[in-house]
């Protein structure tokens, strides 16, 4: 199958959300003090990455709030080692939320996939962020202008792995299924919910976690460069 269109996630499949967020909650934890309540940064980071995972998916089904992700993220960390303070946990919600998004770092070859991509197909980002966030992060990393269109959970009314949000980004390109193919790193959300859409995917998988078998996704990268062979 020749594709005509592509579907591309942010975080973490173009803009490394990992590194920019161990970047700024580095920051955070020496300005705010927090070695007076964990072992170390790599403890207080482990908490907060591990319980960010999971909210994400929790969003993505709408088990919990946009708000509640906001703030339980960041009281998690202190509530396992047994600090009661949800209002420096409300502070640095805030503060990270505020700064996040002028952090710049991308995944490797993710400027290089655009400019190749860029030419030979339209564009379209999917992702389940909030709005104002992702068009900050994506200006202040200088990617916005390779899209044709931008396509987010709040616009189309539906959360990846809804099949929804896949058919309402369809629509605007005026494509059918067979002809896009969709990349991102989140099984759940990206293969799964374009599969539910009837959408070829690409699974980025550079940890190389395990995944449901009986669901396979049409493709498998471990480095965006091997798009380059694909596309
Ligand atoms: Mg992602």
């Amino acid at each position: 199958m020749t594709y005509k269109y592509v579907f591309i996630d942010l975080d973490d499949t173009l803009w490394d959300f990992h590194s920019n967020a161990r970047s700024l909650l580095t920051e955070i934890y020496e300005q705010r003090y927090l070695a007076q309540f964990f072992e170390n940064f790599e403890q207080y980071f482990q908490l907060y990455s591990k319980r960010n995972l999971e909210l994400w998916e929790l969003y993505s089904k709408r088990l919990v709030t946009k708000e509640f992700l906001n703030l339980e993220r960041f009281l998690y960390p202190f509530v396992e080692v047994g600090v009661d303070n949800v209002s420096l946990a409300a502070e640095i919600s805030v503060e990270f939320l505020e700064t996040i998004s002028t952090k710049t770092i991308l995944i490797p070859h993710a400027k290089e996939l655009l400019d190749y991509l860029f030419p030979k197909y339209p564009l379209t980002l999917v992702s389940n962020g909030f709005i104002d966030v992702q068009l900050r992060k994506m200006k202040s990393a200088g990617i916005e202008h390779y899209f044709s269109h931008l396509v987010f959970s709040q616009s189309a009314n539906a959360l990846k792995p809804d099949k929804a949000i896949y058919e309402y980004a369809l629509q605007l390109n005026n494509a059918v299924a067979e002809e896009v193919l969709m990349i991102g790193d989140s099984f759940h959300a990206d293969v799964i919910g374009a599969q539910n859409a009837g959408i070829d995917q690409v699974y980025f998988n550079p940890s190389g976690r395990s995944f449901e078998k009986q669901t396979p996704p049409s493709f498998t990268i471990k480095g965006l460069e091997e798009l380059f062979f694909i596309l």
